[in-house]
């Protein structure tokens, strides 16, 4: 069973005797020294930002919840979450008196009946208007669904996608290699509203694994929900030389009260929901990629050139670091680059760079002496999702569920309707063999889903 990490407030020196380590006696916890709360370590002289475990616990349940546990499909006892519990075999077992098909779990003999999504019609209906990205309001009004309708068909479409997606999925998890790729993103709304989102892609492919943004059903104390007006984030100058566009990103890094401080500038509330800071949203983010990585041989992940992200993704891995499973790598896309930088040190850190034709890559949990060959082929995909998200999304959108459904039906749209270069990302990873319309995705995906 998957284990997350519950005290991220430790060492996070890779080369430190402390590193990953909880509760070491070399710690001066919440320490003040350099303005901020911090644990200090006195191994190595490191201050990490103090970081609300119980804050970070809540969140991560309740995307756990949403991005692993909406069962629709096999036995909820045995296995309550996709990709973290292997769903048992099941037989037929007869059927409710509605005529809908039950199973019998072989494992706990437990009877659950399968899904049945009645009304496709209105599902499609329901498709249509968000490929169409008609204003929620005209689109209920254009369906001739009542208001609470819509939403319970745009759920039940969510529903399906994120099922489909994820049982495909499942069959990642038995790869001897598993490459990812993550970065963050400001996904704009309308009314000065908007989200900051985490997103991972598998690196062969620019298929879009796991996406975490910063909405909460839960509330905390003021200090921890997010209201700045500042904007924190390291962007790319304008330049074609490689080595200049990264010492400008160290330079970015510099001026903050401390180098987590990740903001991303004035955003206005969405109802019902409240916002945490991004740095939460990385160390949430990272566990949940857990999910992927649990059973792989071995893999890398490369992030984006982001303090804070360093931090959250070495606190996912630091098992597997410590055991040469896992590595990690800062990553710069650069379209056009060459192998100008080979091994040159650079920023604050003297870290360790190199460059190939798809960017910069900078060894952070291993010693690298000579060029190396990375494998990591579709440095744009996350950038492409981005993208595709912001013209496919209407702007207007002011609720947290609205989101959450919207978001994993563009994923696999995206993933398995969309060709980048004449393939789908999905066709890319083996997880399917055609691009596919909207709509036949609909109709495969519910295929699917009623005969597992
Ligand atoms: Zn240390
Ligand atoms: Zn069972």
């Amino acid at each position: 069973m998957l284990r997350f990490t519950k005290d991220f407030n430790c060492c996070k020196t890779v080369s430190c005797k402390n590193f990953g380590v909880s509760g070491s006696e070399s710690y001066i916890q919440k320490s003040e020294r350099l303005g901020y709360l911090s644990t200090e370590c006195k191994l190595c002289g490191s201050n990490p930002p103090w970081i609300n475990n119980e804050l970070v616990k809540q969140v991560l349940e309740e995307k756990l919840e949403k991005q692993f546990a909406q069962k629709v499909v096999g036995c909820k006892k045995c296995s309550p979450y996709f990709l973290i519990t292997n769903t048992p075999k099941s037989k037929r077992h007869g059927f409710t008196s509605a005529g809908t098909q039950r199973k019998k779990c072989c494992q706990c003999d437990t009877v659950f009946t399968l899904p049945d999504f009645k009304n496709s019609a209105a599902l499609k209906v329901v498709l249509d208007s968000l490929l169409s990205k008609k204003e929620i309001k005209t689109a209920i009004k254009e369906s001739g669904l009542s208001a609470r309708l819509y939403y319970f068909y745009l759920n039940k479409l969510a529903l399906i996608f994120s099922n489909f997606s994820r049982i495909n999925e499942e069959k990642l998890l038995t790869r001897e290699y598993l490459g990812m790729h993550s970065e963050g993103r400001l996904l704009e709304l309308s009314h000065q509203r908007g989200l900051y989102a985490l997103f991972s892609a598998e690196i062969d492919s620019g298929y879009i694994l796991l996406q975490t943004h910063n909405l909460t059903k839960h509330l905390f104390a003021d200090e921890f929900i997010y209201h700045e007006k500042e904007n924190t984030l390291a962007a790319n100058i304008k330049s074609y030389d490689l080595e200049e566009v990264l010492l400008a990103r160290y330079q970015q890094n510099l001026k903050r009260n401390h180098f987590e401080q990740l903001i991303v500038g004035d955003l206005k509330p969405i109802v019902k929901c409240n916002a945490i800071y991004p740095d939460k949203v990385a160390y949430i983010h990272f566990q949940l990629l857990k999910a992927f990585t649990g059973k792989v041989g071995t893999y890398d992940h490369f992030i984006e050139h982001e303090s804070t992200l360093r931090s959250a993704a070495l606190m996912s891995s630091y098992v597997s670091i410590k055991s040469t499973r896992a590595n990690v790598y800062f990553f710069l896309p650069f379209i056009g680059g060459d192998e100008s930088l080979d091994g040159k040190r650079l920023g604050w850190w003297n870290d360790i760079w190199f460059s190939n034709r798809v960017g910069a890559f900078c060894p952070i949990t291993c010693k690298l002496k000579s060029h190396p060959t990375f494998t990591l082929n579709k440095g744009d995909a996350i950038e492409n999702f981005y993208q595709y998200l912001d013209k496919s999304i209407n702007k207007n959108i002011n609720s947290m569920q609205v989101i959450d459904n919207i978001l994993e039906i563009y994923r696999a749209l995206y993933n398995y309707c969309t060709p980048i270069k004449g393939q789908t990302a999905a066709c890319l990873l083996g997880l399917s063999d055609r691009t596919y319309q909207p709509e036949q995705l609909f109709d495969k995906a519910l295929q699917q889903i009623t005969a597992e």
